[in-house]
């Protein structure tokens, strides 16, 4: 009975001893642990077994009344599965449950049954937080703005990369005064640092006014050199709507065209 289960297993457990947490569990394990936890026998077996720190092949055999052969099938199967690890005492072999699997799994399971919506917002939400951890926590004037666009809207998608979520990174209103400790130089160099050590190409939407003077030259051009899209946000942030007729706010957005007309990548 014991070597039966023993074959081929260390004495940890394949999967758990290879189990990382932090890595999405793949298909076919989950599809090997819903396996084994599908016969209501193994999952009295595996219910013993969590319930004690450690458990003999004999324990489970007298606690549940079947046969050694049958008990050694279905720890053989958990093993494998890498809900439980077993290991040789002597005479005895000894399970004990791998709790780190069974989390795995229901993670697993979680993002599965909530579909891909879980997985895109945890890419947007990570990448938000390394943009702002890595840039800054106080420097907010910059507004990092991150959106989902559907992949029809996403130009230049790799064909490798067509099944999975697509991103676009906008950063609005950059300015020269930025009323911290912190200079514009420095802020400017930490944003371009932070998004092309993660090779992220991103669009910077710019309202004129805040830049418009021998500084903001050098500003935007940092931007357009990284090779970043530099886009037009009007030149006075003006609000299309009740307090701005739409010529005032075509004639605000068109004077802004001379600012980024400069830039290669605009
Ligand atoms: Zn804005």
């Amino acid at each position: 009975m014991t070597d039966s289960i023993l074959a081929g297993t260390s004495l940890a457990g394949r999967a758990a001893g290879s189990l990382n947490y932090k890595q999405p569990m793949d298909r076919s394990h989950i599809e090997k642990i819903s396996k084994a936890l599908a016969d209501g026998t193994r999952l009295k077996i595996f219910e013993a077994i969590s319930a004690s720190k450690c458990i003999s092949c004999g324990e489970i055999v007298s606690m549940r009344g079947v046969t050694p052969a049958t008990v050694s099938h279905h720890l053989k199967i958990l093993n494998e599965a890498g809900l439980i690890a077993c290991r040789r005492e002597g005479q005895f072999v000894y399970s004990q449950a791998v709790p780190e699997t069974i989390e795995a799994y229901t993670h697993a399971l979680t993002r599965i049954s909530t579909g891909k919506r879980t997985s895109r917002r945890r890419v947007l939400s990570h990448v938000i937080k390394c943009a702002l951890a890595t840039v800054c926590s106080q420097f907010l004037p910059f507004v990092v703005r991150a959106s989902i666009f559907s992949q029809s809207t996403v130009p230049k998608a790799s064909p490798n990369n067509s099944a999975r979520p697509q991103l676009a990174l906008t950063l609005d209103d950059p300015r020269l005064s930025l009323g911290l400790a912190l200079k514009w130089p420095e802020a400017n160099n930490r944003i371009l640092k932070a998004i092309s050590e993660r090779d992220i190409r991103a669009a910077l939407f710019v309202c004129g006014m805040p830049v418009d003077e021998a500084d903001g030259i050098k500003l935007l051009s940092a931007w357009d050199q990284g090779g970043h899209l530099i886009c037009n946000h009007s030149y006075s942030h003006k609000f299309y709507g009740e307090q701005t007729s739409y010529a005032d706010f075509a004639a605000d957005f068109l004077k802004n065209e001379k600012v980024i007309a400069p830039y290669r990548n605009r």
